[in-house]
């Protein structure tokens, strides 16, 4: 079972590592073709910039369009514009004129389909020329001149890995403009928030950013594959510290189960190298602040000088069946600590609890009444609490509480409201008291919808005929609103915690003194 919990535990950071490596990778690698878009964008503006201010120049004079003044134009941005290869003139869609001469067949461009964009562009794509045999460019054209541009001016740039697709398209039509890899149509009329998007889709992570300043989008898109090459090799950095720590986390679960599991043995050690002890807590009157009663604690300072608390292996001793010993050695504890205190103090009475394993046994009646008999306890100088789990419907535990009351002990039902059982099954157990659980008195006057269920319990007590211990009493303001309804004694910091019984003694002492 331990080496069990430490394997699943260890499991945990090495699932945890990957999952992260798979969201690492994935988000550097969205990042990486935002900024690849982003490239080609800015490429995409420069030589658009250039492409408008060439035009603007030449149409800002009124020489004739193939004028030898013109031309010479035309070569002067050819030389300051280092996107531009060429400027040139067009008319009816026929090249007439370059930067390089006037061409001796006046060549006609491919047909654009549609009207021109409204700045008046006309915009011929993967346009091949006489003069330049084996390359495509982008014609962009405005009133009779134009710009020729390499096609691939845009998306020739490195990349990492190499096979990264890259484009430009008019977000006006969905035309692409120029072209690098594979890319789909279907990429295109992805919505973009803040003017970039990413996603996958057909195999490829897809980044796409929009121009603000001119009608342009640019796309990267990363093979699928890559993702996978790229997360392969972040899981090879991570993992070897998942492993470690799933290594780590494996050993301290399996450090905790084993010892865990080794809890029973521990508290047999324990009962035989006398660890174990008592503190006793004050029952106090409420109507006379007097203590009228204790409830004994058991306490555990183990051999290695560390104290566990009774909510840790209490549950522990019922389950492995050690819990009758425990029992034992705590009426033990109890009849050596109270020596003569019951026959000094009459009205004084002293609360053990008792597990629902004791109720079942008739060694527990023994067991009480040599307490009774040692302590020299009178009726009601000792009163059991057995939980509601306790009370079980069977034949053996009602005897056994019959028994027990017969000795002129009482009978109290601790951490009541904590369990199922309703107050009218309880009913059908001969009983004493009724502890109200810490829950309930913990809501008392906080306005808190279950505030009502504490005064229920403690109406439905008055009727049953039940006395009333309030557990966990912390304020004033708790005890004043409990005395007012009656309930006649309590327990808590308020008026002490579990102490030794010297000290005990000494606040009885003090207290018939005053
Ligand atoms: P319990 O019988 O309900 O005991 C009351 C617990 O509440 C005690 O914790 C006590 O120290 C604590 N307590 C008392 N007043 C206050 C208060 O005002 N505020 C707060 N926050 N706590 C308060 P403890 O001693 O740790 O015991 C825990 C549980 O362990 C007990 O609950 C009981 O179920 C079990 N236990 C303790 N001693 C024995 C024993 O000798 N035999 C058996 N079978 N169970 C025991
Ligand atoms: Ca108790
Ligand atoms: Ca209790």
């Amino acid at each position: 079972m331990a080496t069990l919990a430490g394997l699943l535990a260890g499991a945990i950071p090495i699932g945890v590592t990957l999952h992260m490596a798979q969201r690492q990778s994935l988000q550097a690698e969205q990042q990486h073709m935002l900024d690849y878009a982003h490239a080609v964008l800015q490429r995409s503006e420069r030589a658009t910039k250039q492409v408008y201010a060439g035009i603007a120049k030449l149409q800002a004079h009124s020489d004739a369009p193939c004028s030898a003044a013109q031309m010479a134009r035309m070569g002067e941005i050819d030389l300051v514009s280092a996107d531009i290869q060429a400027m040139a003139h067009i008319a009816n869609g026929r090249l007439l004129c370059t930067s390089y001469g006037k061409l001796e067949q006046a060549y006609t461009l491919p047909p654009v389909p549609g009207a021109p964009s409204k700045d008046g562009i006309t915009l011929y794509t993967q346009v091949q020329l006489p003069f330049a045999p084996g390359m495509t460019f982008i014609v962009v054209e405005r009133g009779g001149y134009a710009a020729i541009v390499h096609e691939a001016i845009t998306v020739d740039i490195p990349t990492t890995p190499a096979d990264v697709s890259l484009a430009t398209y008019s977000p006006r039509n969905g035309n692409f403009r120029s072209t690098r890899g594979t890319v789909q149509r279907a990429w295109i009329d992805r919505p973009r928030t803040g003017g970039q998007a990413t996603f996958m889709a057909d195999g490829y992570l897809v980044a796409t950013v929009e121009s603000r300043n001119f009608s342009t989008v640019t796309l990267a898109a990363l093979p699928l594959a890559q993702l996978q090459a790229h997360t392969t090799a972040v899981i090879r950095e991570l993992l070897p510290l998942g492993i470690l720590a799933g290594l780590a986390l494996a050993f301290l679960v399996f450090l905790v189960a084993r010892q865990q599991m080794a809890l029973p043995a521990m508290i047999r050690t324990g009962l035989r190298r006398n660890e174990f002890y008592l503190l006793y807590q004050p029952l106090i009157d409420l109507h006379t602040g007097a203590c009228v009663g204790a409830e004994a604690l058991l306490r555990w300072r183990r051999g290695d000088g560390l104290a566990m608390g009774p909510d840790k292996f209490i549950p522990v001793a019922e389950e492995s069946g050690l819990i009758q010993a425990l029992t034992q050695r705590v009426l033990l504890l109890c009849a050596q600590d109270l020596g003569d205190l019951l026959v000094r103090y009459p009205g004084f009475h002293i609360g053990v609890n008792l597990s629902s394993l004791d109720l079942k046994s008739a060694c527990t009646v023994e067991r009480l009444r040599a307490l009774q008999h040692s302590s020299g306890a009178g009726p009601q100088q000792l009163v059991v609490e057995a939980t509601e789990r306790g009370l079980m419907d069977t034949v053996r535990v009602r005897e056994v509480i019959r028994d027990i009351r017969a000795l002129g002990i009482e009978v109290a039902v601790d951490d009541f409201g904590t369990g199922y059982s309703s107050l009218s099954y309880l009913g059908t157990f001969e009983l004493d008291y009724l502890k109200i659980d810490k829950s309930f008195v913990d809501t008392l006057g906080t306005g808190a919808a279950t505030s009502h269920v504490a005064m229920h319990i403690i109406d439905m007590a008055k009727d049953l005929n039940l006395k009333m211990i309030a557990e966990g009493v912390e304020t004033e303001d708790q005890a004043r609103l409990l005395r007012e309804r009656g309930v006649q004694l309590a327990q808590g910091w308020l008026f002490g915690k579990p102490m030794p019984m010297p000290q005990l003694v000494q606040r009885l002492v003090l207290q018939q003194r005053a």
